[in-house]
């Protein structure tokens, strides 16, 4: 085992580790010593091909495939220098106050989150996409909403010299999006920040990190490690864990840590999501352009669903659908005249949803789809299905009906089906990519695991600083407000530096 020494270790380089690194690593000029530790490899510009498999298993955590215990769901999340914001879309919401108000948090301010995330937000270039850049996909909903009445809105998006490939999820060939992987972590590690990859770490002791080094495999992608492979114990004043909202909790199970903290890793929610897509009779330009520009919504309350556009590569599109044989086989082929959107519920905290360890310490999640998950997607479906007709399309693939290929002329069936849903989990794909919760903030270890600034309850070295300190679903795509969420951990650690190093 070979020891090495720190004053500040990050454990994760997404959304929340890159942005505590970039805040951080002005301390290295004053000769504090900061390291990142990061499971996944970096890959180098040219790597980046967007074939769709080889990708996959590059940059995701088990090639994107990780499912819960039920196997009724995927978990999309990235392992990688840069984390999920290495295959993310970079659409860039704020915080909605109604949320943030409903979670209730001693001492985090709506204001300050809010103002943190409007900081970020303009460090990554988030703007509207020029009218030129949108393609028809993204035409045709806004076409389909406008025509029901529906309220469309514009994402903004995080990108500075998109080609719209459309390959965002299989990490930017033209590296366009403004990750941390573009823009924190650099700028970290020129300031002094030592960003160590193929590092993973396996548990947290004492203000000490018993971590592995693994050799690039034959024939994978990226640089080695800087560090030699095999295993290492380092010390560190201050441990911020940032690997994300299945890995943050199941590293602090795995480190004892579930004796002291009831409530780690349960409030999992993830908007668990199903792909829909409609057949026009002409072409339209669906897989080149920016994929994600528009979404919906104003069902959010009420229906407890989000639509959102989105365009999938011919496998992930395949496994999507329900069915298979010639009418499966139909849809396929008319790859090029698809239309694509994609209905994410809005799930919220419940009691069976929990991140847990096994007996062998391998990681769990337990994900059951609750009636109002259900219903979500169900209402969220027949409200897809409504926008592709009225932007013109022939026919409409619907997983939620026993019979899913509907014909225009049968969308008057649409309401009947909302009515018997033909809904199994198992039957349909479903996945899910917002991954939250599992070390709540809160107010004490009762009812959470960190406290409003991610300090872990009752121990004064140990911080969060992920999505896995949401307390509940955002309902709305949320790498900004975890950047802000990390920036306020970044700051209590700057502001008690004295102390705390
Ligand atoms: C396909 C996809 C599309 C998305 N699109 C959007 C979008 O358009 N807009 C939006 O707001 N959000 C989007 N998201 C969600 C967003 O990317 C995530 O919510 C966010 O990146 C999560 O940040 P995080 O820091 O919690 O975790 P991550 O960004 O996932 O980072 C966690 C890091 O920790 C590392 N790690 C894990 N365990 C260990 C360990 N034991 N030792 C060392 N390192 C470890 C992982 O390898 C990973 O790099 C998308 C996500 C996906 C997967
Ligand atoms: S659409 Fe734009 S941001 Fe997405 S992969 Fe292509 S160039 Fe990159």
């Amino acid at each position: 085992m070979t020891r090495r020494s720190y004053d500040i270790v990050i454990v994760g380089s997404g959304a929340g580790g890159g942005t505590v690194a970039q805040e951080l690593s002005p301390l290295c000029r004053e000769g504090v010593r900061i390291a990142v530790l990061e499971k996944g490899p970096k890959l180098r510009d040219e790597e980046f091909t967007g074939r769709e498999l080889e990708m996959a298993q590059a940059l995701y955590e088990d090639s994107g495939g990780f499912l819960t215990a039920e196997q009724t769901m995927t978990l999309a999340f990235g392992c990688a220098y840069g984390g999920s914001t290495a295959v993310y879309t970079g659409t860039s919401l704020l915080p909605p106050q109604r949320i943030l108000e409903r979670w209730n948090v001693p001492q985090l301010a709506i204001a300050d989150v809010e103002q943190r995330a409007r900081k970020f937000a303009e460090e990554n270039n988030v703007h509207f996409l020029e009218d030129s850049l949108i393609n028809e996909n993204n035409r045709l909903f806004v076409e389909g909403c406008r025509g029901l009445n529906y309220r469309v809105q514009q994402f903004p998006v995080n990108l500075k010299g998109c080609r719209g490939s459309s390959l965002c999820n299989l990490g930017c060939p033209n590296q366009a999006k403004q990750g941390t992987n573009r823009v924190q972590l650099p700028r970290a590690e020129s300031n002094g920040v030592e960003v160590i990859t193929r590092c993973e770490v396996l548990r947290i002791g004492e203000k000490t990190i018993f971590a592995r080094v693994h050799a690039k495999p034959a024939g994978g992608k990226g640089e080695p490690s800087s560090w030699e492979t095999g295993d290492y114990q380092i010390d560190a004043q201050v441990i911020v864990v940032c690997a994300g909202a299945v890995n943050s909790p199941a590293l602090l199970m795995r480190s004892g840590l579930a004796r002291k903290l009831s409530r780690l890793g349960h409030g999992f929610t993830c908007h668990p999501a199903i792909i829909m897509v409609a057949e026009h009779n002409r072409a339209i330009t669906n897989f080149v352009g920016h994929p994600k520009s528009f979404y919906l919504d104003q069902f959010a309350e009420s229906d407890r669903f989000l639509l959102e556009t989105c365009m999938y590569f011919p496998f992930i599109t395949a496994k999507a659908m329900a069915g298979f044989g010639k009418e499966h086989s139909r849809f396929m082929q008319a790859f090029a005249r698809l239309q694509m959107i994609l209905v994410l519920a809005c799930d919220e905290v419940s009691a069976h949803n929990r991140v847990i360890i096994d007996g062998a310490g391998r990681t769990s999640v337990h994900y059951r789809f609750t009636p109002e998950v259900m219903r979500g997607l169900v209402q969220g479906s027949i409200t897809s299905a409504k926008i592709f007709f009225a932007a013109g399309a022939v026919r409409v693939h619907l997983p939620v009906a026993q019979f899913p290929t509907i014909e225009r002329a049968e969308s008057e069936r649409l309401d009947q089906i909302a009515e018997h849903p033909d809904f199994k989990p198992g039957k349909l794909s479903i996945s899910a990519a917002h991954l939250q919760g599992g070390c709540a903030m809160g107010s004490g270890p009762r009812d959470s695991v960190t406290d409003a600034y991610g300090r872990v309850h009752g121990i004064p070295w140990l911080f969060v600083a992920d999505s896995s300190l949401f307390p509940n679903s955002l309902e709305i795509n949320p790498y900004l407000t975890i950047m802000a969420l990390a920036d306020r951990v970044a700051e209590t650690i700057r502001k008690e530096a004295r102390t705390l190093l």
